[in-house]
C-alpha cells in the first residue's frame, strides 16, 4: 500500500540533494509528491490538506544535520506526522471492569466483523489467559450464527448459542447473564450488519449498546473500502461512542488510505489491524509502525515482535551476566549484539527500545537508512582483529586507516564509532549497576 508514496519521493529527494536546510522553496516539488501519494491512496481531502499543511510547517527550517540528506530529513517529518496522524501511541483494549468485559462489535456486513470477533477471541485466550464467551446477534444472515459458532470452534472460546427467532436484545442480555453467572472475564458480541448504512440497523445496535453497556465498542471496517469507509466510519462514530477501530485485510491490497483517515474522522483509536483470513491475522495496531510501512521502511517492529519469542536466552543470560559481573562490554560483544538483532529480523527496533546512546551508535535510524549504517558499522567491526576489539585502545592510526579500508568507509568513520562506543560502553557501566533489570526487560520486550 502506497508503495509509490516511497517511489514518488525518492524522485523529489534527488532534487533536495545539497540543501543545508528544508525551504518552502525546496521542499514544494516534494510535498506536491506527498500529496498526489495520499490522494491517489485514497486518503480524504481534508485529511490531505491538513496534513501537508503540518508537513510543512514542521519541516521548513529544519537544519539538516550531516549524516542525513535532506530528503530523508524530510521523509523522517513526513514519518512522524503520519504516526500522528495515525494516533501516535498504539492504544490497547480497555478491559478495565467488573467482568465480564462486554465488547461490541458494529460494523458493516463483510468488513470481517465475525472473523475479527474470532481472533480477539483467540488471542484473549492465548496471549491475555482470559475466559472468554462470544455470542451472535445477527438474526438476519443465514448461516450468520453457525459461522460464529464455527470461529468460536477454531479459537478455543465459548460459543453461547442463539436462534434467528430470538430478539437480538434478549440474545444479548442473555449471554451477559450467563458470562456473569459462569465468571468468564470477556463476552464478545457480535453483531448484524448490512450492506450500506442503514437506518434500522443503527437503531438495533444503538439498543444492544444501551442493553449491554459494553467497556469496548469496536468499529470493524474493511481497508479495501477506501473513501467509502471514511463516510462509514462517521456514521457509526455519529451513531454509538466508540472506543476504537478495528482495520481489517490489510494484507490485500487495500492502499492504506483508510487508516489514515479514519482516526481523523473519528478521533477514535485504532486498536487492531486484520491482517489475514486466518485467525491468528490479527496484530496490535502501532500507528509508527504502520508509518514506516506506508513509507516502504518495512515494519521491522512487527518482524521483531514476532521473532523476539525465538530470542537466544542463553545469549542474553549470558550477556547479563558479562554485565553484571563488570567485566564490561567489548567489540566483540558489540558485534555478537549485532549479529543477534539482525537474526531476529531488524536492528532498529531493539535500538529503539534501548537507551538513546546505544541507538546511536548504529547511527541515525530516520529515514530508512538504519539497515546501511548498520551495515557499515558491521563493515568496521568486522575488519578488526578479535584483540583490536577487545581492547580498543590499541587502534592508533595505522591500524584504524587498515580497519578503513577494508570496510570501504573513512578513519573519520571509525573514529566515530570508536567514540560512539565509548560512550556506550560508560552507560553500559551504569547500567549495570543499577538498570540490570530494566535494560532486559526492555531488550526482552
Ligand atoms: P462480517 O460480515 O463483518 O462478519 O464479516 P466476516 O467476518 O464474515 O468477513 C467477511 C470476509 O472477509 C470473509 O471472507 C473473511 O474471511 C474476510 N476477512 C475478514 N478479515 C480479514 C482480513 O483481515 N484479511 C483478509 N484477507 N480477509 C479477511
Amino acid at each position: 500500500m502506497l508503495d509509490n508514496l516511497t517511489t514518488r519521493l525518492a524522485k523529489v529527494v534527488k532534487t533536495l540533494r545539497g540543501q543545508a536546510r528544508l525551504t518552502e522553496d525546496n521542499i514544494q516539488d516534494a510535498l506536491r509528491e506527498v500529496r498526489m501519494a495520499l490522494l491517489e491512496a485514497d486518503v480524504a481531502l481534508p485529511v490531505v490538506k491538513d496534513f501537508i499543511a503540518r508537513v510543512k510547517e514542521k519541516a521548513v527550517g529544519t537544519e539538516v544535520i550531516s549524516s542525513l540528506t535532506p530528503g530523508q530529513a524530510l521523509v523522517g517529518v513526513v514519518h512522524r506526522e503520519l504516526t500522528d496522524l495515525m494516533g501516535g501511541a498504539h492504544t490497547g483494549l480497555n478491559l478495565a471492569t467488573q467482568p465480564p468485559a462486554i465488547i461490541l462489535m458494529a460494523g458493516l456486513q463483510g468488513a470481517g466483523k465475525t472473523t475479527t470477533t474470532g481472533k480477539l477471541g483467540k488471542m484473549l485466550t492465548e496471549r491475555m489467559k482470559k475466559k472468554v464467551l462470544t455470542v451472535s446477534t445477527d438474526i438476519y444472515r443465514p448461516a450468520a450464527i453457525a459461522q460464529l459458532q464455527t470461529v468460536a470452534q477454531q479459537a478455543g472460546i465459548e460459543f453461547f448459542p442463539s436462534t434467528p427467532d430470538q430478539k437480538p436484545v434478549d440474545i444479548a442480555l442473555a449471554a451477559v447473564d450467563y458470562a456473569r453467572r459462569h465468571y468468564f472475564d470477556v463476552l464478545l458480541v457480535d453483531t448484524a450488519g448490512r450492506l450500506a448504512i442503514d437506518q434500522v440497523m443503527m437503531e438495533e445496535i444503538q439498543a444492544l449498546h444501551a442493553t449491554v453497556k459494553p467497556i469496548e465498542t469496536l468499529f470493524v471496517v474493511d481497508a479495501m473500502l477506501g473513501q467509502d469507509a471514511v463516510n462509514t466510519a462517521r456514521a457509526f462514530n455519529d451513531a454509538l461512542p466508540l472506543t476504537g477501530v478495528v482495520l481489517t485485510k490489510l494484507d490485500g491490497d487495500a492502499r492504506g488510505g483508510a487508516a489514515l483517515s479514519v482516526r481523523h474522522v473519528t478521533g477514535k483509536p485504532l486498536k487492531f489491524a486484520g491482517v489475514g483470513e486466518k485467525l491468528a491475522g490479527l496484530e496490535e495496531f502501532h500507528p509508527e509502525r504502520m508509518a514506516s510501512r506506508i513509507l516502504g521502511m518495512g515494519d521491522i517492529l512487527s518482524l521483531v515482535e514476532d521473532a523476539r519469542r525465538g530470542v537466544d536466552e542463553e545469549k542474553a543470560k549470558e550477556f547479563a551476566q558479562k554485565l553484571k559481573s563488570g567485566k564490561g562490554f567489548d567489540l566483540n560483544d558489540f558485534k555478537d549484539q549485532l549479529g543477534q538483532m539482525k537474526k531476529m529480523g531488524g536492528l532498529s527496533s531493539l535500538l529503539d527500545k534501548l537507551p538513546a546512546q546505544f541507538a546511536q551508535a548504529a547511527g541515525q535510524l530516520q529515514g530508512g537508512v538504519e539497515d546501511k549504517a548498520v551495515r557499515r558499522i558491521e563493515g568496521i567491526i568486522n575488519s578488526m582483529t578479535p584483540l583490536e576489539r577487545a581492547k580498543p585502545e590499541l587502534l592508533k592510526a595505522s591500524r584504524k586507516r587498515r580497519i578503513a579500508a577494508g570496510a570501504g568507509v573513512t578513519v573519520q568513520e571509525v573514529n566515530r564509532l570508536l567514540s560512539q562506543f565509548e560512550q556506550t560502553q560508560k552507560m553500559m557501566k551504569q547500567f549495570s549497576k543499577g538498570g540490570m533489570q530494566k535494560m532486559m526487560r526492555a531488550m526482552k520486550g
